[in-house]
């Protein structure tokens, strides 16, 4: 069950915290091949990508190509391609020679004849065609979802976060490495539009009916970013003035829900401006933003975010946090718009390294009520959201496998950046190194000492056993204490080796100061109770 905590979006909520508890599956050779770097992708850049892709609703088929370019980095003759069962490559081509390849389940090795020599840059082009995999439960479960809307036009979309675009187009299906730009055509029922990522060039007319619409991307994207949105879309759209300049809004909904989406989209620019203010610009201005209706709840497709949250506010009409600051904006606007600085900007290089894109992205829901209700709201909304933690397993996953870690790295994750902001105790400081992170990774994959190592060099403190504890450990500090001598003495437990962290107390005057902790006993006078901020994610033991 692989993809129920892999995925975007609040999982526990749905599943409850017994999902935490499923054995790991062994991992098979098609797992190596679909989360590894192996030699036969290692020695290829990859630069850009042509998808173009007819769609076929009546039998549920698509058919098409996906030019693929790339610069060689090293000598190497076979080219490892990815596209799932039970879609089938029918050609592959390099300058219009048709080349041999073989199959070994959802990977293919192409065998190239033109000599790859290193610097060049080159392309070749896959053919395929097939019925893609249904989604089961986008977007958790994904694949297409071939819909109506409820007056019986075609209403179809793709989600494939986790498992993979292989599923629906051939590509090089890893994370470390992004197309440098995209043009993304699709050809459907003429009646009907395409809204997939970037800008609208233009729309073809063919002769059978069809229309194609090309949209260019022209910034890195992720493959799980890259996504098609068919339906009866009417559209409005707005400039933000944000950091960089006007940056175009473009939202497509279904006709019945213009009137609705006309007000709960005006969350779009407190969402641009709480994100601008703590992140930095808008990370696509090139490629504009979009709000695109699916009909499953969303995802965070690059500059055309998907949204099903059915104009309402919280997650559902719920409140995850339980403190009813959750409440007070739309879930599906304010996370999966998170996601461009962190899962889109920033990339994770290796999806066990999801944090990276989750943990940030959860606590941006905290900056965003921040920004708009205070920060004793977005605060409480972080520590809310604790009840939804399952401490069962750590939140990085298997390396080299396609494998993510456990669901905390949504909770458990914003927590811990919660805590690492008490520890610098300097909101300034914390939003510049947000924004810096955004500045110095920006439009890049990365790894998750990268991120660690940049926190730590920022604030100018070794958070590395705080980062080992959190995102590696189950157990959560406990600060253990003694009332002793006129004073107490106290020490970390349940922890791991060498564990040391700040910790923010109240003292005796009523006041707060910082202690510096570790795994040995040490001693402060003049406190007779340890009352410590509870903005520090810990558990705290009198003995
Ligand atoms: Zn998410």
């Amino acid at each position: 069950m692989k993809f129920i905590i892999t995925l975007c979006l609040c999982i526990q909520s749905f599943f409850g915290v017994s999902q935490l508890f499923q054995p790991k599956k062994a991992y098979t050779r098609q797992d190596t091949l679909r989360g590894s770097i192996t030699p036969e992708r290692a020695w290829w850049n990859l630069q850009y990508y042509h998808l173009s892709v007819k769609i076929q609703p009546n039998d549920s088929t698509i058919s098409g190509n996906n030019l693929i370019t790339y610069k060689v980095l090293k000598p190497a003759q076979t080219i490892q391609i990815d596209l799932q069962n039970p879609m089938q490559i029918t050609k592959v081509e390099q300058d219009g020679q048709s080349l041999n390849y073989k199959r070994d389940g959802n990977a293919f090795f192409v065998e190239l004849q033109k000599k790859q020599v290193v610097g060049k840059t080159e392309s070749i082009k896959v053919f395929y065609e097939g019925k893609p995999r249904i989604a089961r439960r986008p977007p958790w479960d994904g694949g297409f979802s071939w819909k109506k809307d409820s007056e019986g036009n075609w209403f179809i979309t793709t989600s494939c976060q986790g498992l993979g675009a292989s599923v629906w187009w051939p590509c090089k299906d890893h994370m470390y490495d992004e197309a440098d730009s995209m043009l993304i055509s699709i050809t459907v029922p003429k009646k009907l539009q395409d809204i997939s990522n970037g800008r609208l060039l233009r729309v073809i007319d063919n002769p059978d009916d069809t229309r194609t619409f090309d949209w260019f991307v022209s910034n890195p994207i992720n493959n799980y970013g890259v996504n098609i949105n068919i339906g009866n879309y009417v559209h409005f759209s707005e400039k933000y003035k944000g950091l960089k300049g006007d940056l175009d809004c473009n939202y497509y909904v279904l006709p019945e829900d213009l009137e609705k989406a006309k007000v709960q989209f005006k969350q779009v620019p407190m969402m641009l401006k709480a994100f601008e203010h703590w992140f930095g610009p808008y990370p696509f201005y090139e490629d504009g933003y979009k709000l695109v209706q699916v009909s499953y709840l969303g995802m965070e497709h690059q500059s055309s975010v998907t949204y099903g949250n059915k104009f309402a506010n919280g997650y559902l009409g719920r409140d995850l946090s339980g403190t009813g600051w959750g409440l007070k904006w739309d879930f599906i606007i304010v996370h999966e718009s998170g996601h461009e600085w962190f899962a889109n900007n920033i990339t994770d290089k290796d999806i066990a390294d999801m944090w990276i894109h989750e943990s940030f992205t959860n606590y941006s829901e905290s900056l965003f009520t921040e920004y708009h209700f205070g920060k004793e709201a977005g605060a409480a909304y972080v520590r809310g959201c604790r009840k939804l933690i399952g401490n069962q397993e750590p939140i990085i996953g298997d390396y080299e496998v396609n494998e993510s870690g456990s669901g905390d790295m949504y909770y458990k994750g914003g927590n811990m950046l919660h805590t690492i902001r008490q520890i610098i105790d300097n909101d300034e400081k914390w939003r510049q190194i947000l924004v810096g992170l955004n500045k110095v990774f920006y439009h890049q994959t990365v790894d998750t000492k990268q991120i660690e190592n940049y926190i730590s060099k920022k604030a100018g403190i070794n958070l590395s056993k705080v980062f080992d504890q959190y995102l590696r450990n189950t157990k959560i500090p406990t600060l253990e204490y003694k009332v002793e001598n006129g004073g107490i003495t106290y020490r970390w437990t349940t922890c791991i080796d060498g564990f040391s962290m700040p910790i923010k107390i109240e003292n005796a005057k009523g006041k707060y100061q910082f202690i510096q902790p570790s795994t040995e006993w040490k001693s402060l006078k003049g406190v007779t109770e340890l009352k410590i901020d509870e903005n520090f994610y810990v558990n705290v033991k009198k003995d």
